[in-house]
């Protein structure tokens, strides 16, 4: 894939972070995002229009700057699936240039991505190892849970999920 030149509203980015799935990863935080939960855990993130805009390929500088240290990258927000017409393809150049596998927080269940139609939310599942699926709904809140806040999330793992077109939860 060349070069990247679309630009991104980026909400924040971690460089290494231990808590936002498993192993060491480079977190970024898109804006953008509709599902209005309530207690959501970065209400100016919803804006599409928070943050800075970055192109993709500036993003992708500073994820491989942390590579090898990192084994992962995970895509947060904000709402990344609203932002799958770009994000899918830094998704397919992380994948294509380095053994990193990425994670992706959504407000959309599995089902409803699978489901869709949406070309754009295909191409980013693609390239997506574990989905932590579903809106943060406040009165399952369980601090105790591994990756997620809310029971009725999901640590889900992709391509196995679509191989055996069943839910295929990753034991965490
Ligand atoms: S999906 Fe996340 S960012 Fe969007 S409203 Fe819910 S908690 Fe907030």
């Amino acid at each position: 894939m060349g070069c990247l030149k679309e630009k991104i509203n980026v909400a924040g980015f971690l460089e290494n972070s231990l808590v936002n799935g498993e192993g060491i990863r480079s977190v970024l935080f898109v804006s953008g995002c509709t599902h209005n939960c309530e207690g959501c855990h970065n209400r100016a993130m919803q804006n599409k229009e928070y943050g800075e805009p970055i192109e993709l390929d500036n993003v992708y500088e500073r994820i491989m700057k942390n590579y090898p240290l990192i084994n992962g990258v995970t895509f947060s927000g904000g709402e990344p699936f609203e932002n799958s017409d770009i994000l899918h393809k830094l998704a397919e150049k992380i994948k294509n240039n380095s053994d990193m596998n990425i994670w992706c927080y959504t407000g959309y269940r599995y089902e409803d991505l699978i489901n869709s139609g949406r070309r754009e939310w295909k191409e980013l599942l693609k390239n997506i190892d574990v989905l932590v699926d579903g809106k943060f709904l406040k009165e399952l809140k369980d601090e105790s849970l591994r990756y997620r806040g809310s029971k009725n999330q999901r640590v889900i793992n992709v391509q196995e999920s679509i191989i055996s077109n069943s839910i295929i939860k990753l034991d965490v």
